[in-house]
């Protein structure tokens, strides 16, 4: 926090009440698919002399004057109107907000946070909430007493600057938060230094071995977002996608990018999120402990696709992996995109039966389909035929499927070999993890062996 201008607390104190804050708005956007997610409501002063003055420069003041609390109610109260006009324009953006540590301390915020949603008619689910480490270090126990009555009303917490606290990481277990932020200061340089790589690297798989999301503040470059996505990085926010603007330069940066997906939904007044089967949660551990993901090419996948697709005598195939955002080719045959969002992917939809396969032997007279860019648009699916790949425990991970841009049909001998190509698939993908996971065993075997000889 440098800056500080010289600000007297009655100067800020009237430009409060003078309605001078305004609220910026900046996306945070799922590194896979590229589409906001949400959004974090930032601050500004829009002094009638100074001109636009930054939250660094005049929130310390407000926390040394006791204005903080105005200041939060303000922005609470922006934000909620700005997200319920969004859901009125079918945009779906959360807005978080960040709590300051005397926030965290009053006991009567939960009652407070609920009284804006009712207000403004939204949902629990339209207002986030971010704290940093250090706020709830100032008074722990009373933090998370707060805490603990938002997430029992549903509010999404993020811890924020995560890295710069100096915390204890027992807390981070403790608290009640289901996403934790990347300080940008690790984030900003993390292509060309190897210690802040490391530490990203690092606090992304402490934060998804608690089970949480994680998101990287101070994405400037493409290059950023790659090295992130190497690093199963969930969530991005910064420069490369939107600065922070006002809310009418985010809608349409919002509708510009998400353009495809919102129109596809509007043509056929259809919801054009993919279904997610009930199984979910246990369906994604499977698919993680197969360690398949984002894997180098391997020519035996792209052999049995391509086996698929001449039995079925189709021109495309693929063996697609369907995470929580998307679907992903382990083999293809025919297709250029190495993935897609999930809400595009008629694997998403194949998963939903693990029993049966999934035939569309048109996809123009699918309402599920019809719209869908892949079908409007190259490569203009018109046929597609998915065999789940089906876990011993039952979860669909992906599918083994063929596709045409003719419709079609297929012969019940040539679904036979797909389901059999795909009850392949599945077995060698037990067959690499048990057999790295056999090594792995033996590796910490040898380890000890070595420390027990010294
Ligand atoms: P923060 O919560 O860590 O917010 C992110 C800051 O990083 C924002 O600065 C944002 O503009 C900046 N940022 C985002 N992407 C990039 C990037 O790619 N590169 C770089 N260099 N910076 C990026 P901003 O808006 O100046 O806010 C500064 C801080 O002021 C915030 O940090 C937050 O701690 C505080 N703040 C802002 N609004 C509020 C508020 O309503 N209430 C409270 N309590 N604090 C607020
Ligand atoms: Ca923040
Ligand atoms: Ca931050």
């Amino acid at each position: 926090m440098q800056g500080d201008l010289e600000i007297e607390a009655a100067e800020l104190r009237n430009g409060i009440a003078a309605g001078q804050m305004v609220v910026y708005y900046q996306p945070k956007v799922g590194l896979f698919t590229g589409q906001a997610l949400g959004v974090e409501a930032l601050v500004r002063w829009q002094h009638p002399e100074r001109g636009l003055i930054f939250p660094d420069d005049f929130i310390p003041a407000a926390e040394r004057n006791g204005l903080m609390t105005e200041l939060t109610d303000f922005v609470l109260d922006q934000a909620a109107d700005q997200y319920a006009q969004w859901q009125t324009n079918r945009i779906d953006l959360p807005v978080a907000v960040n709590l300051s540590a005397s926030s965290l301390i009053d006991a009567s915020l939960p009652d407070k946070i609920t009284a804006v949603c009712d207000r403004h008619g939204i949902s629990h689910r339209g207002l986030d909430l971010e704290i940093t480490e250090t706020s709830v270090m100032a008074d722990p126990k009373a933090a998370i007493a707060v805490l603990t009555a938002l997430a029992e009303r549903g509010f999404v917490m993020a811890i924020d600057d995560f890295g710069t606290g100096f915390s204890s990481l027992a807390y981070l277990a403790k608290l009640p938060v289901s996403v934790v932020k990347i300080d940008k200061s690790f984030v900003l340089d993390v292509v060309d230094n190897n210690a802040d790589a490391h530490i990203v690297h690092g606090i992304i798989e402490l934060v998804h071995g608690l089970g949480k999301h994680v998101v990287a503040e101070g994405v400037e470059s493409q290059d950023a977002l790659n090295l992130l996505l190497l690093m199963g990085c969930d969530q991005g926010q910064g420069y490369h996608w939107s600065r922070p603007v006002p809310a009418e330069e985010l809608t349409a940066w919002v509708t510009k990018h998400q353009h495809a997906v919102t129109v596809a939904g509007r043509e056929t007044g259809m919801s054009t999120r993919a279904p997610i089967p009930a199984n979910e949660a246990k369906r994604l551990a499977v698919l993680q402990r197969y360690r398949i993901l984002d894997t180098a090419y391997e020519a035996l996948f792209d052999e049995i696709a391509a086996v698929a697709a001449k039995v079925c005598g189709t021109p495309m195939s693929a063996v697609s992996l369907v995470d929580a955002e998307r679907q992903w080719f382990k083999a293809r045959v025919g297709l250029k995109v190495a993935e897609t969002t999930r809400d595009l992917a008629f694997c998403a939809h194949a998963i939903m039966d693990p029993a049966h396969l999934l035939v569309v032997n048109d996809a123009t007279t699918d309402e599920r389909f019809a719209a869908n860019p892949l079908v409007t648009g190259d490569p203009n699916i018109r046929f597609y035929a998915g065999a789940p790949l089906v876990a011993p425990d039952g979860s669909a991970v992906g599918t083994l499927c063929v596709i045409d841009s003719k419709p079609r049909q297929l012969s019940v001998g040539q679904l036979d070999v797909l389901r059999q190509l795909a009850a392949h698939v599945i077995a060698i993908f037990e067959t690499k993890q048990q057999l790295t996971e056999l090594a792995e065993r033996r590796e910490i075997l040898s380890q000890r062996d070595l420390r027990l000889a010294s």
